[in-house]
């Protein structure tokens, strides 16, 4: 797994002075890496139960989509505001550089749908507990959140359900 994190660069001062951003970038442009991280994660939930991914944007949707391709679902997109051409439902949340709003369709799921929520980074946690609250409000139940990579230092995955957090990269 070394090798995969190695691989993810740290820019210095992006997006704000003091902060050192987690360049995810240089693992998807590798071709090796990329097909290795994607089947390490798909490998957890094969054999699962899953109805559906759901992608958070927008490098969420990067690894939710090769994921519902890997387990044969479909992918739901949660987006900014103002994307979703259908009636949402929406949430505003704080997160590590100010707040943001993000938006479902309000018909994403069949009721009781088991569903893996995809994004690259988990850092506070504010953006996924805010998807977490979005697809539970749709009607689907949350079986993990999942996450190319994680910063463990700023334990955003204590505000996300206990047990259900998944990251392949821990920094
Ligand atoms: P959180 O809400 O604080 O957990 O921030 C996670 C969201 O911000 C994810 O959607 C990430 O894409 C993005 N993010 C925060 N920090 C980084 C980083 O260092 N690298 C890449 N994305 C980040």
């Amino acid at each position: 797994m070394e090798d995969l994190k190695n691989i993810i660069r740290d820019i210095n001062d992006f997006p704000k002075k003091g902060i050192v951003f987690k360049d995810i970038t240089t693992l998807l442009s590798d071709g090796k890496s990329f097909h290795r991280m994607i089947d390490l994660i798909a490998h957890r939930y094969i054999g699962m139960k899953i109805d559906q991914v759901v992608g958070v944007e927008a490098r969420g949707f990067i690894l939710g989509s090769a994921l519902a391709y890997k387990l044969g679902t479909g992918i739901t997109l949660v987006r900014k505001p103002g994307k979703l051409p259908f009636r949402t439902l929406r949430k505003t949340y704080d997160l590590e550089y100010g707040t943001d709003t993000l938006e479902i369709h309000e018909d994403a799921f069949v009721a009781g749908s088991r569903v893996i929520i995809a994004d690259d980074l988990l850092a506070t946690g504010g953006t996924m507990a805010a998807v977490v609250d979005l697809v539970r409000e749709c009607g689907a139940e949350v079986v993990e959140c999942t996450f190319m990579a994680e910063l463990e230092f700023l334990e955003g995955r204590k505000r996300l359900p206990d047990g259900k957090v998944y990251s392949l990269l821990k920094f």
